[in-house]
């Protein structure tokens, strides 16, 4: 009996080997068994045949019911691991991380809040960066070299030589360049393992809802409310997380917007366009070096946490950093339910 096991699974092995299928190894091991059960059946007992193969046929239905029972746990074991997989917020991809990887993102995977599943997470997850300037240069850098295994970049500028005092993604040779172009070649050349995708086009209220639909993150960099304002409407209508910086001479904000999970909007807060000259832009008022790495890379962290679950996000909070006197504090921020945007629309 033993021989026969030895026999057909050998075949098996072999046919498995010359490149065969799972299912071929199945059906050699099928026939085999068909095989032999016959023989039980249909010989005499004393033929050879008959005692070589077992000499009975209920060891061989004891081994076939031992193999259904060891194959029905692993499928129950398979189907249910599956399943898990995509109940999870950000479906976990099976295959491995490659040693390269392991070793590049080492400092992520010993901490306990991010871990070898956290990177999974990040690996897998897609995540829309709009503008590539002073807040976009830092977010799109840490972004990268993080992992987050897909990145969109959308701007419709060129990298001037102004841009250079704190847009630190570019350099000296860039000026003149698409900053899309300029950013992916960065960083791809920081980070092989992700896919960055450029969109060398202002971010519009017609191409913005279906962009924002192809990721599962978006992190605003701009400086004008016009463009705030449809990102975040895109957002909304999306039902996608919104991480919001903001920059301006020697203070910086950033907070998360996500009413979908009861958080208020960027329209909860500014309903209407401030008047001119209130809100004056980088190019205007001026913004210190530092300021955009400083809520930038705050950007990106929140952007970390919120992909791998880790802490407590900038959820109905606004965080205020003041680069001047070294200060920073927290403000809550609530939702309106009259809210323009996301509420009802009476406000
Ligand atoms: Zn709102």
């Amino acid at each position: 009996m033993f021989l026969t096991v030895f026999l057909v699974g050998g075949a098996a092995f072999a046919v498995r080997r010359m490149g065969g299928s799972v299912g071929a190894q199945g059906a050699i091991v099928g026939i085999g068994l068909i095989f032999v059960m016959l023989a039980q059946l249909a010989l005499p007992d004393g033929n050879p045949l008959r005692v070589a193969t077992g000499g009975s046929v209920w060891s061989w239905v004891t081994l076939l019911g031992i193999g259904v029972v060891i194959f029905s746990y692993f499928w129950l074991l398979k189907t249910l691991r599956s399943r898990a997989a995509n109940t999870l917020p950000h479906a976990v991809k099976s295959n491995k991380m490659s040693d390269a990887e392991l070793e590049r993102y080492a400092r992520h995977i010993v901490l306990r809040e991010v871990g070898g599943q956290g990177q999974r997470k990040l690996r897998n997850a897609r995540v829309l960066v709009v503008g590539a300037g002073g807040l976009g240069s830092p977010v799109l850098q840490y972004l990268a070299a993080a992992g987050v295994g897909t990145v969109g970049v959308i701007d419709d500028d060129i990298v001037s030589a102004s841009n250079l005092q704190r847009q630190v993604l570019f350099d000296e040779n860039d000026v003149g360049t698409a900053k899309v172009f300029a950013a992916q070649m960065k960083l791809k050349a920081l980070n092989p393992f992700v896919d960055v995708l450029p969109y060398n086009r202002k971010f519009t209220a017609e191409n913005g809802t279906d962009l924002v639909g192809e990721f599962d993150l978006i992190l605003d960099g701009t400086d004008t409310f016009a463009t705030r304002a449809v990102v975040n409407k895109a957002c909304v209508e999306a039902t996608k997380p919104l991480i919001s910086g903001a920059i301006g001479q020697w203070e910086g904000q950033v907070t998360v917007f996500d009413p979908a999970r009861g958080d208020p909007c960027y329209a909860c807060l500014f309903p209407t366009e401030p008047a001119d000259g209130l809100a004056p832009s980088c190019a205007e008022a001026g913004v210190v070096g530092a300021l955009p790495g400083i809520i930038g890379s705050m950007m990106a962290s929140e952007a970390i946490k919120e992909i791998v679950g880790a802490g407590k996000s900038l959820r109905s909070e606004m965080l205020i950093f003041d680069a001047l006197y070294g200060e920073s504090r927290k403000i809550n921020i609530e939702r309106r339910v009259d809210c323009k945007v996301c509420g009802d629309g009476n406000g």
